[in-house]
């Protein structure tokens, strides 16, 4: 019986510089690219419409590039201890080949798949892969891991890289039953997926050609000064990255030959957020400071639906949750606005608003929308005191979108609203809303809450669980 592996894709649907495969393919005379829908995680509390289905397209790409090279995905629907441990055991696999992942979700997994392998002798082999760095291997000099982001990022930065692995030329298959791709209806979903306007492509050939475009345009080179001003284009590389589509890695790679710091420490925000998730596995559930896991949220569901559907009266929140809906995406800023906005200004649990980004956004990830809804929340793991991070929307909107043109293009009701109002269309007097073509109250909402009080609630209540 040939030397047979299988290689279990997971959050890593690509075949260039992807270190499972390429082992696998060295050492194996076989392999078998296997993907697992797992009900756990497609009908659990982070489902998501919208990425489930480009999701599916990242795997039909995949599908392709296995095929281009001789091989083809094996696609299984169940628990994985029960799946993967099927597979291997159809093809008489020796192992199984992976990424090795950091939420306490896939470490718990994994563990489970690898102790049901280890009854039938199939070992359950971890590769790096998701992330710019070794994670575990960044330590402090105590040997602890890192709780605040610029020491982590010196320490990120010094760290010896693995090398970048080719794609392999040809994948030599065991025989095995494909199986098919499922209709989102099959994966549990109602309906058509979410039609998103600036439709991004899915799968690895896109990934490239968006990374290479940017990487070589003029966004790269604009990005240290612009990537906060609202309708600036940053390179929407994330839900590519999430899904493991491109490398992170290879990408760091590609920018730091071009000499743009700025953008390389972004991708060490995902990377220290990696490490978080793996040092700190509960706090994908609780907040990091243990003095704010009493702090008091608001439960009202009309702020909560108004804040979701952007309805606040407050231009720069609404116009970012729209384009949430909208598109499946939001700019980073904007995140950050809106973060607050939630937990400072409407008091609603940080939780909520976490949910909510992931039922929508492409780029869901478990660490990079935990810990920014912690860090925006001022709950995480950051040292900043928490009145740093309450954000003045009006402030926000002025200095990051100064004419306009973001909150314009998601709230087309305030187009016509002069410059100098429309961070606070509320104050337009009577002949200035009817100028404008927009009445406040009726055309457009008034500001749901009173910005100045509830600041001053806000800081009342942080000041109080801080003791
Ligand atoms: C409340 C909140 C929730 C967030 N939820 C997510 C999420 O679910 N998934 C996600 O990928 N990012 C999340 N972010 C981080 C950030 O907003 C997005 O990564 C970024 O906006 C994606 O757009 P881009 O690819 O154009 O980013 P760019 O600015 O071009 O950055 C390049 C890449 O660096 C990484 N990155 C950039 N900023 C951050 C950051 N602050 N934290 C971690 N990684 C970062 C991303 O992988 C991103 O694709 C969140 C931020 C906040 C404040």
């Amino acid at each position: 019986m040939p030397d047979t592996a299988v290689v279990w894709f997971r959050r890593d649907l690509r075949v260039r510089d992807l270190p499972a495969l390429a082992h696998a393919c060295r050492e194996h005379e076989r392999v078998v690219p296997l993907f697992v829908f797992d009900p756990a995680l497609l009908g659990g509390r982070f489902r998501s419409h919208a990425r489930t289905a480009w999701m599916l397209g990242c795997l039909e790409a995949l599908d392709g590039e296995l095929r281009a090279r001789g091989g083809h995905l094996v696609l299984r629907h169940g628990r994985p201890q029960t799946e993967v441990r099927r597979v291997a055991a159809e093809v008489g696999a020796r192992a199984v080949h992976v990424s090795d992942d950091v939420t306490g979700f896939a470490r718990t997994r994994d563990a489970h798949v690898e102790q049901v392998l280890g009854r039938d002798g199939v070992e359950l082999v971890r590769h790096p892969g998701l992330y710019v760095a070794d994670l575990a291997g960044i330590r402090t000099a105590s040997g602890g891991p890192y709780t605040v982001y610029s020491p982590f990022l010196r320490a990120w930065k010094a760290q010896e890289r693995r090398p970048i692995e080719r794609a392999p030329q040809e994948i030599a298959m065991a025989r095995i039953a494909a199986g098919r791709l499922p209709s989102l209806g099959a994966l549990g979903f109602e309906g058509d997926a979410p039609r998103l306007d600036d439709r991004l492509e899915p799968g690895e050939a896109a990934a490239r050609r968006a990374a290479r475009n940017w990487v070589e345009g003029q966004g790269l080179a604009r990005y240290a000064q612009r990537r906060d001003e609202l309708a600036e284009p940053t390179s929407r590389l994330s839900a590519y990255l999430r899904f493991g589509c491109l490398s992170a890695l290879e990408l760091e790679r590609a920018v730091a030959a071009r000499g743009v710091a700025r953008f390389g420490d972004q991708l060490a925000w995902r990377d220290f957020f990696g490490a978080v998730a793996l040092h700190f596995p509960h706090t994908a559930r609780v907040e990091f400071q243990e003095r704010y896991r009493t702090l008091e949220w608001d439960t009202d569901d009309e702020l909560l639906a108004a804040w979701r559907e952007g309805r606040t009266g407050f231009p720069v929140v609404d116009a970012a949750m729209r384009q949430l809906a909208a598109t499946g995406w939001m700019h980073n800023r904007a995140r950050m606005i809106v973060g607050s906005f939630l937990t400072k200004d409407l008091q609603q649990d940080w939780r909520e608003g976490e949910r909510h980004f992931m039922a929508h956004l492409l780029d869901g990830d478990v660490p990079n929308n935990n810990g920014g809804w912690q860090w925006i929340a001022s709950t995480g793991v950051d040292p900043k005191p928490y009145f740093q991070r309450l954000f003045n929307p009006m402030t926000q909107q002025r200095r990051f979108d100064p004419d306009g043109r973001y909150v314009r293009r998601w709230c087309p009701e305030l187009r016509r609203v002069p410059d100098d109002r429309l961070a606070e269309p509320w104050t337009m007097t009577d002949d200035e809303q009817q100028a404008a073509g927009c009445r406040i109250g009726r055309d457009y909402p008034e500001p749901v809450v009173d910005h100045a009080m509830a600041r001053r609630r806000a800081i009342e209540r942080y000041r109080a669980a801080a003791g």
